[in-house]
């Protein structure tokens, strides 16, 4: 018999819905687990700021891991832990985004920083990809570019070189670069996959997410896990994409969103409902069982 004593849950496809929205029964599982004494950790891919506003509306405080693992925050909003990317790196990816016309996001401690073109090249590469295939359905990339306008804390750029030049250095927690095309999103794995100073994940089907190589949310979970005193083994995990695979890698009981990806689900312990079936609430109700 398990006795899990800290979740840590995804949000993006797992404890959202594809609404982006925390149900009810969601909601009520948390707190269930919360009065229970468990430990619940959000674990995401978004920055802190983000996460804050969708648990305010619940009115929960708990521990945050953002920004794929590059950041802890504690239940009273004060940062415990945090890695960045060396300058050199974040300045390096930058210079390679940009001048390939990508639309990048920086996570850093202040805002995320985005080009002020950021919207007019996502529309560039519709229009290329809806002329190359007539066919294609531009409302699931429509719906693709605005999950990524709809988050909070955006400030924007011209050049990436300004965020350089500020009197107050940044920490550059994760560097997001987004595509509708295949190929390059290939050639960002191609040219910072295999760097030995840095983690390359993704969390969604255009994006690929680059941080630190300290920087994971298996790391994360694992620093955290310490902190409490919990041991691993009555840890529980619960994601659906790519940058999950860390933390369903440490935790004792690894789930997988009935929406997982394949190689996602295969690596699992269990596979819980979809997150339109309230999964995290199911995989609570069962854990708690
Ligand atoms: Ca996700």
């Amino acid at each position: 018999m398990t006795n899990i004593q800290f979740i840590a849950t995804d949000l993006d496809g797992t404890l959202l819905n594809s609404e982006h929205k925390v149900s009810q029964e969601n909601e009520q599982a948390l707190k269930e687990a919360v009065e229970k004494g468990i430990e619940v950790v959000v674990s995401t891919g978004r920055a802190y700021f983000d996460v804050k506003s969708i648990f305010d509306q619940l009115g929960m405080n708990t521990w945050v891991i953002s920004a794929n693992g590059a950041v802890i925050h504690d239940p009273f909003g004060e940062v415990y832990h945090s890695t960045s990317l060396q300058e050199e790196n974040a300045k390096r990816i930058l210079a390679w985004l940009e001048e390939r016309d990508y639309y990048y996001e920086v996570f850093t401690n202040e805002a995320i920083f985005t080009p002020n073109r950021g919207r007019e090249l996502l529309e560039i590469e519709m229009d290329r990809l809806k002329s190359a295939n007539p066919d294609t359905d531009i409302k699931i990339l429509e719906h693709a570019a605005e999950v990524q306008y709809s988050q909070s804390g955006f400030a924007y750029i011209d050049t990436y070189e300004e965020l350089f030049r500020r009197e107050q250095q940044l920490s550059f927690h994760n560097i997001l670069g987004f595509s509708f095309f295949h190929d390059r999103l290939k050639a960002g794995w191609e040219t910072f996959g295999q760097d030995p100073n840095l983690t390359l994940v993704s969390s969604a089907d255009h994006n690929f997410e680059i941080g630190s190589k300290d920087a994971s949310k298996g790391q994360a979970l694992t620093k955290l896990a310490e902190k409490l005193g919990i041991p691993l083994s009555q840890t529980a995990a619960v994601g659906d994409s790519l940058n999950d695979e860390s933390m369903l890698r440490v935790a004792g009981v690894a789930v997988a969103m009935g929406n997982a990806r394949k190689d996602i689900k295969e690596l699992a312990d269990q596979v819980t409902l979809t997150n339109d079936e309230h999964g995290v609430a199911h995989m609570i109700r069962h854990l708690l069982k």
